[in-house]
């Protein structure tokens, strides 16, 4: 059972201005299904072969399986990415998330700032997460392909910031990249399911 690439949920269009089709195209059908491509030549014929994208995360890194790790967590990070863009997002969440940031950020601004700053202060390559464990919400940063699907917190929604989601478009610039993810479009109704779903969820 081969890992597959998944589907865009937009056009690799329909996030532009923001990013650009030419970045969507490197990023989802270069990088992405380069990761896709080279993990299934690394599990084949191996314990992996026919476990689940997230099964093999998680074993792969208790077994200190780098090269497979890496792959296997980037072909997840990625998949988790495309969701927590939207070319209709940004606003603020609804629901119980509503509570659980201002419980943990103050306010929608607070979080915006924390996030904002782990995405600035990530040296080199890597991702930020919001999220969510027993004791509430809050805001990591994970180098190069690390995923906190292999700790007890649930990402909620994440931020690419290697250099390659967003160079075309912002050359240097990644805070103008995170300012404008945080505005128009982060995916919130993505983070709700995400939270709405979490059985370990903080009070
Ligand atoms: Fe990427």
């Amino acid at each position: 059972m081969a890992i597959e690439l998944p589907e865009l949920p937009y056009r690799t269009d329909e996030l532009s201005p923001f990013l650009s089709k030419e970045t969507m195209e490197t990023h989802h059908g270069k990088h992405h299904r380069g990761y896709v491509n080279k993990l299934n030549g690394l599990i084949s014929g191996t314990v992996h072969a026919d476990r689940s994208l997230t099964d093999i995360v998680v074993h792969s890194h208790a077994n200190s399986e780098t090269g497979i790790f890496n792959n296997a967590a980037q072909c997840f990070n990625h998949g988790f990415l495309w969701d927590s863009m939207s070319p209709h997002g940004g606003g603020a969440p609804a629901g119980a998330l509503h509570g659980a940031l201002e419980s943990a950020f103050g306010d929608l601004d607070g979080f915006k700032e924390a996030f904002k700053t782990a995405a600035m202060n990530q040296f080199g390559s890597g991702w930020v997460w919001l999220v969510s464990d027993t004791a509430g919400l809050s805001i990591i940063s994970t180098g190069n392909a690390d995923t906190p699907i292999v700790s007890a917190a649930r990402p909620l929604l994440t931020l690419d910031v290697w250099e390659h989601a967003y160079y075309l478009d912002y050359k240097n610039e990644r805070a103008r990249y995170v300012d404008t993810f945080l505005s128009d479009h982060i995916n919130w109704s993505f983070a709700e399911e995400n939270y709405a779903s979490d059985p370990a969820k903080g009070v």
